[in-house]
């Protein structure tokens, strides 16, 4: 049944292709984004692929000063419900700046809690991340894995997901869902919206990318001396579309359940694959030399993690379908195409 579904974040690297989704699935999409590490360009990207009904409403949901006009937004779109995606995400920004992540994350999450409770929508899909089962676990991760955050990002996530378990069980009437996400790369296959990092990438495949598109020199490999097969770190990519789909899945499981409903489900290939492993793959895929360099381990990095995805085929019928090469082909034509991001046109 089509829906009316807000989208916070929709902007976003992740929320863009989740909008996709929704609308080709045939729902009416309402994003909220401040743009703040977004671009207005990929809204009308997402229309060019997904033709469909899509508002927007530029405002920052950690702004309390927006906070009434975000909540009657919201009730005049009629939501059925929401995917919560806004959020700041730079693990290492979080660690120089924790008041700034707290106030941005929490304050977002709880102001969209109490528009869906104004609007009477209370059915959320919540971003969360593998990142807050820490280094306490065997692989491949379970939801009921001990959690524990090594970072303030990470604790705002974990904190947030205690947030809407806290929500849930004062008023039966929320279902909710967090999504635990692995590390989502790739790009739709049409090479119209991808990840797009405002300054020097963090994360390993939009360095990679950088790196074969020549904007960047060469990679910086944290590490060889892990635990693992060839030293360097291992983690569970997953393809983006894979993961927007799971968003979709996941909201169509939420409307067959019974209220008061709160569960946690990863969203991983359920595979590893090494630092070196994932370069070699982005060269055959992009045919550009990818130079890297061996550095020191980066703070706070652990040696190797992927996901028990178990949960989510059992629950969604959801599990990841594209290989590592996809990821690397959609990455690098989304790169390609695009080389300097949203900016470029
Ligand atoms: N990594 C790296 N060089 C980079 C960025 C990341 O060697 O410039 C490594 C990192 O140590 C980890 C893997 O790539 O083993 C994935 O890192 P990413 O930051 O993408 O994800 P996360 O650490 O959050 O899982």
């Amino acid at each position: 049944m089509a829906k009316n579904l807000v989208v916070t974040g929709g902007a976003g690297y992740i929320g863009s292709h989740v909008a996709v989704d929704l609308i080709n699935a045939g729902h009416d999409v309402l994003i909220i984004d401040n743009f703040v590490n977004s671009h207005p360009k990929a809204i009308e990207r997402i229309k060019e692929i997904a033709p469909g009904r899509i508002d927007l409403l530029e405002r920052d949901l950690a702004n309390a000063d927006h906070a009434d006009e975000i909540v009657d937004a919201i009730k005049t779109f009629g939501a059925d419900g929401a995917v919560h995606l806004a959020g700041l995400k730079a693990v290492g920004e979080s660690v120089e700046k924790p008041a700034k992540y707290y106030s941005t994350n929490i304050g977002s999450a709880l102001t969209l809690i109490r528009a869906l409770e104004a609007a009477n929508a209370k059915s959320l899909v919540f971003s969360s991340s593998a990142t807050v089962y820490g280094d306490y676990n065997d692989n491949p991760v379970t939801e009921d894995g001990e959690t524990g955050a090594t970072n303030p990002y990470g604790r705002t996530k974990l904190f947030i997901e205690e947030i809407l378990k806290d929500i849930a069980r004062a008023d039966n009437d929320w279902k909710i869902v967090n999504l635990r996400y692995f590390n989502p790369v790739g790009a739709h296959p049409s090479g119209k919206i991808g990840e797009d990092p405002n300054d020097i990438p963090n994360n390993l495949f939009p360095y990679i990318a950088q790196v074969a598109i020549g904007r960047r020199e060469k990679l910086t490999v944290f590490g060889n001396d892990y635990a693992t097969r060839d030293g360097t770190g291992v983690r569970d990519y997953i393809h983006v579309c894979d993961l927007a789909r799971g968003h979709v899945k996941a909201l169509d499981w939420l409307s067959g359940q019974k209220n008061g409903v709160v569960k946690d489900i990863n969203l991983g290939a359920g595979v590893g694959y090494s630092v070196l492993e994932a370069v070699s793959a982005f060269k055959r895929a992009s045919n550009r030399d990818i130079p890297y360099e061996i550095a020191a381990r980066r703070e706070g990095d652990i040696a190797e993690i992927y996901a028990d995805a178990g949960l989510a085929n059992e629950l969604l019928n959801w599990k990841a379908e594209k290989s590592l090469e996809e990821m690397c082909a959609d990455h690098w034509r989304w790169q390609s195409q695009n080389p300097n991001g949203y900016k470029t046109d």
